[in-house]
C-alpha cells in the first residue's frame, strides 16, 4: 500500500525543516501549500486533519464547490491556475490569494471585485523566469511597470512573486531560476513596493533548490495526495 496523506505530509514537513536548517532559513518560514486539484473533498479533510491549512487549485468550477463543501474548516484557499477575465469575479470573492496573476487588466478586476468588507486579497504576480514556451507569466522586463501599477490598486495586496520554471534535474540550474526570481523581488522591495515578500517557488522535484533561494510557499500536489488520474 503507498504511504497515507498524513505519512505523506509528514514527509514533506520533515524535509522542509531540514532544508530550513541546511541553507539558514528562519524556522518555519516556509509554507506548504498541498496542490488539491482534481482531488476530491474527502482526501482534503485527511490533509487538514493532519494540520494542512493551505490549499492550492488550479480549476475554478471544480475549487468553488470544495470551497463550498469546507466552509467549516477555515482552511485558506490559493488559486494558482490560469486566470481568464470572465473568472475574476469568483475568484475574488472565494480566495484568500492568487497566485498566477501575470496582467494589469486581471489585477483591476480582482481589485474592483473583491469586496471592501474583505481583506484585501493577496495576489502574485507570475513571472516567465526561464523563458518557458508556455505563454503565461510576465517577462523580466515588464515585471517592474506591471508591479509599479499593480501597487497602486485598492483591494489587492502585491505579496510577492511566483514562477513555475521549466523543468531540469541538475541542482544548480535549479537554483539559478529561483535565484532570478529571488532578484527580481527584492528589486521590488528596494524600489518601495514593501509587502512584496513572498516567493512561490519550488515543487516535488525542485523544492530544496527554492527553498535554498528563499522560497516561502512550495507547491506539492502528487507528493501529498499520490498521482492525478
Ligand atoms: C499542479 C501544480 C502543482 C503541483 O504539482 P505536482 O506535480 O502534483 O506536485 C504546483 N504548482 C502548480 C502551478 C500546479 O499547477
Amino acid at each position: 500500500m503507498s504511504p497515507s496523506i498524513p505519512e505523506n505530509l509528514e514527509n514533506v514537513r520533515h524535509l522542509i525543516s531540514q532544508f530550513e536548517k541546511k541553507y539558514a532559513r528562519t524556522p518555519d518560514s516556509v509554507q506548504l501549500l498541498a496542490v488539491s486539484k482534481t482531488h476530491p473533498t474527502g482526501l482534503i479533510i485527511e490533509a487538514c486533519q493532519a494540520g494542512q491549512k493551505h490549499f492550492g487549485e488550479n480549476y475554478l468550477q471544480e475549487a468553488l464547490e470544495k470551497i463550498d463543501a469546507l466552509k467549516t474548516y477555515q482552511l485558506t484557499w490559493h488559486f494558482i491556475g490560469p486566470v481568464q477575465s470572465n473568472k475574476t469575479r469568483l475568484i475574488a470573492e472565494n480566495f484568500h490569494w492568487v497566485h498566477s496573476v501575470d496582467r494589469l487588466k486581471i489585477a483591476r478586476r480582482l481589485s474592483e471585485q473583491r469586496a471592501k468588507t474583505l481583506p484585501p486579497l493577496n495576489i502574485l504576480l507570475q513571472v516567465n523566469i526561464s523563458h518557458e514556451d508556455s505563454k503565461a507569466g510576465v517577462s523580466l522586463d515588464e515585471l517592474n511597470t506591471l508591479a509599479s501599477a499593480c501597487n497602486e490598486l485598492d483591494n489587492i495586496v502585491l505579496a510577492g512573486l511566483m514562477a513555475i520554471p521549466s523543468p531540469v534535474n541538475e541542482f544548480e540550474q535549479q537554483r539559478e531560476s529561483f535565484h532570478a526570481l529571488r532578484e527580481a523581488r527584492d528589486r521590488l522591495i528596494n524600489q518601495g513596493i514593501t509587502d512584496c515578500q513572498h516567493l512561490s517557488m519550488g515543487m516535488s522535484n525542485d523544492f530544496e533548490a527554492a527553498i535554498a533561494e528563499g522560497a516561502t510557499f512550495i507547491r506539492i500536489g502528487t507528493g501529498i495526495f499520490g498521482a492525478r488520474e
